[in-house]
């Protein structure tokens, strides 16, 4: 992705407006422009006879939100020109039903891209279904295989939370390497890759989790700071380095006094926002950028 500024600079040098406030990084507006260039390329791999193609497998309630994503997905896959296979099982499907049809897509030549939509049916383990996926069509990076060949750089089809982490880190222009970066929030599936993808940058990596003491002493040293643990108003402006880059994962649906509810972070944006040199916003940060990721790595399946 296109680095707004020098490569070179430090989170302070790009904060070139300090005391103005963070610049915002615009989950939105990076997640349309990752659209378009993931159009292009699905466009130019179709005039070349190869179409792409995404199957994916649901086997939750068909009225439920799985249901609805997949559907949005197949929209979203529409719009950008990537055929779309919903395979849909009964809710009261056993593992072998699943498992024997994640077999046949992954050995099926014409299926480039799999991903298979939680949750699975009570009774099913997700981590054997996931193992199945064979690594090369696995556009959510949720084979172990695939989290292996992340850390020896030989995949780039990570977890896509992560990448769209990574790319969002990207996008100020800040270099990584030597850069001090703590993730707050250590689960397989988001801060460990998260801090897998930043290592494979040679940025200083520190992993936190709930266990982890005086956690406000290592935010305030972080360059980079991940919040990536599911606790809304976790990260206060007291627990950022002035300057530093933010980027908050965390999603949270909480109540309102009028008995509403809204979707929140794990960072106190009004207050970070004044200490911070970038700070991603929620809704409209990690999440918009982590939907465009998979089908970046759909195109990224194809062309392999
Ligand atoms: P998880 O519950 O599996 O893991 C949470 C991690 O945070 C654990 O490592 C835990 O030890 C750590 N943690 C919890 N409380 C902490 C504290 N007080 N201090 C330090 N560490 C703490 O959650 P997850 O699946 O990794 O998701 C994390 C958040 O990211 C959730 O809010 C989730 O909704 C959100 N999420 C967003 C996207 C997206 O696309 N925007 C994608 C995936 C997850």
């Amino acid at each position: 992705m296109r680095a707004l500024y020098s490569s070179r600079m430090t989170p302070q040098d790009a904060n070139s407006g300090a005391g103005a406030g963070a610049r915002l990084i615009d989950g939105k507006a990076l997640a349309a422009k990752l659209r378009r260039e993931t159009a292009d390329r699905v466009a130019k791999l179709t005039e070349r006879g190869r179409p792409v193609r995404l199957d994916a497998l649901l086997a939750a309630d068909p009225d439920g939100p799985a249901a609805v994503y997949a559907e949005n997905q197949g929209a979203a896959c529409a719009k950008l020109g990537i055929e779309y296979h919903l395979h849909r099982l009964s809710p009261t499907s056993e593992y072998r039903d699943i498992a024997g049809r994640v077999l046949l897509m992954s050995r099926d030549e014409d299926v480039s891209a799999i991903m298979v939509h939680l949750p699975l049916p009570d009774g099913v383990d997700s981590y054997s279904v996931q193992c199945l996926i064979t690594p090369e069509k696995d556009v959510e990076g949720v084979n172990p295989a695939n989290i292996g060949n992340i850390v020896y750089g030989r995949s780039s089809l990570a977890p896509c939370t992560a990448l769209a982490v990574l790319a969002m880190i990207e996008s100020t222009g800040v270099e990584l390497q030597g850069r001090r970066c703590v993730i707050v929030g250590a689960s397989d599936i988001v801060g460990k890759p998260i801090a897998v993808l930043l290592m494979r940058h040679e940025a200083t990596v520190i992993s936190c989790n709930k266990h982890t003491e005086n956690l406000p002493a290592l935010t305030r040293e972080a360059d980079v700071l991940v919040a990536a643990a599911g606790v809304p108003g976790l990260i206060t402006a007291d627990m950022v380095k002035p300057g530093a880059v933010v980027v908050d994962v965390g999603t949270s649906r909480v109540a309102q006094p009028d008995g509403s509810r809204r979707t929140v972070g794990d960072v106190d944006f009004d207050q970070v926002r004044k200490i911070a040199g970038w700070l991603s916003p929620v809704p409209g940060g990690v999440g918009p950028m982590t939907v465009a990721m998979l089908l970046r790595n759909v195109v990224d399946a194809v062309e392999r």
